[in-house]
């Protein structure tokens, strides 16, 4: 099994992690396995089942999938891209902007004459005040710097964000985008309303001090002021995730997953909005 973690866990920069991550939240069925073997066979298999998928993308996502020595990254990569050659087509990589460095990001290509490979990158939030409040550990200077390593790179990068932090404003939010739209290697974005989980920080915190989240109306209706405002050849992977509900202390928004798509979708058809139409390049 995989064991990484995150500076703003071991100490290096901090104790906790993020307030409102739990990585148990993330994928929890098969990351209990002994093997990656095991879990990326079990993976594809569920995903022939449920999607018939044909091709796969390896993802590596909880805690920070860049955060040790290179000559190790190596040896987890290709073993994971070894497993089934024949129907694993990419590879994604999950980490944050205090992770990465030029023989990171150089071994990530080396691998991209064969596979897809994107590099995806927690920004979270573009203020620092918000940065510090959940503990990230790394600033959106930071992040600024990365994008300026890999301003040539032959990775895709995809950017996540979360919507909904304590003390953001909808005017503050709003201007991600703006944010995304300037760095032009950003090809992907994965966009995330705050939801709190069971066994993070955060979630301890809301149960003694419950403050505003977002309802579902409130999220679509930003949302469609949002989409205009992001550039329009960026693909939005994700408008919104949410934790298995045996993990998720609010919102709750009494809704599964593809109800909740649905939902936003219609809205977003019904106000006729458009990605990128108040886009000012
Ligand atoms: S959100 Fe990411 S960087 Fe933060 S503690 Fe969780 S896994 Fe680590």
């Amino acid at each position: 099994m995989v064991a990484f973690t995150c500076p703003n866990r071991d100490g290096s920069k901090g104790y906790g992690g993020c307030t409102y991550c739990n990585v148990d939240s993330f994928t929890p069925t098969s990351r209990t396995m002994e093997t990656m073997k095991a879990q990326i066979e079990y993976g594809m298999k569920k995903a022939r089942k449920s999607y018939k998928a044909e091709k796969f993308i390896i993802y590596f996502q909880p805690n920070t999938n860049t955060y040790a020595p290179a000559h190790y990254l190596k040896t987890l990569y290709d073993e994971a891209l070894s497993v089934n050659t024949a129907d694993i087509v990419g590879l994604s990589v999950g980490t944050r902007p205090d992770c990465l460095d030029v023989e990171k990001i150089a071994l990530l290509e080396s691998y991209t004459d064969r596979f897809d490979v994107d590099l995806e990158m927690g920004m979270e939030s573009i203020y620092n005040e918000t940065l510090s409040q959940i503990n990230r550990g790394c600033s959106h200077d930071e992040f600024i710097a990365i994008m300026e390593l890999l301003k040539n790179t032959k990775l895709d990068i995809c950017v996540h964000t979360i919507f909904g932090l304590p003390g953001e404003s909808k005017e503050m939010m709003l201007a991600y985008a703006h944010e995304i739209n300037r760095f032009s290697k950003i090809t992907f974005v994965k966009f995330h309303h705050l939801h709190i989980v069971e066994g993070s920080i955060m979630g301890a915190k809301y149960k003694k001090n419950p403050f505003p989240l977002f309802s579902l109306q409130a999220y679509a209706d930003f949302l469609c002021e949002l989409l205009p405002l992001v550039r329009p050849d960026i693909i939005i992977q994700r408008l919104f995730g949410i934790s298995d509900l045996d993990m998720l202390i609010a919102p709750n928004w009494g809704l599964r997953k593809s109800e909740i798509q649905t939902f936003i979708d219609n809205e977003i058809e019904r106000k006729g909005i458009v990605q990128g139409v108040a886009y000012k390049g």
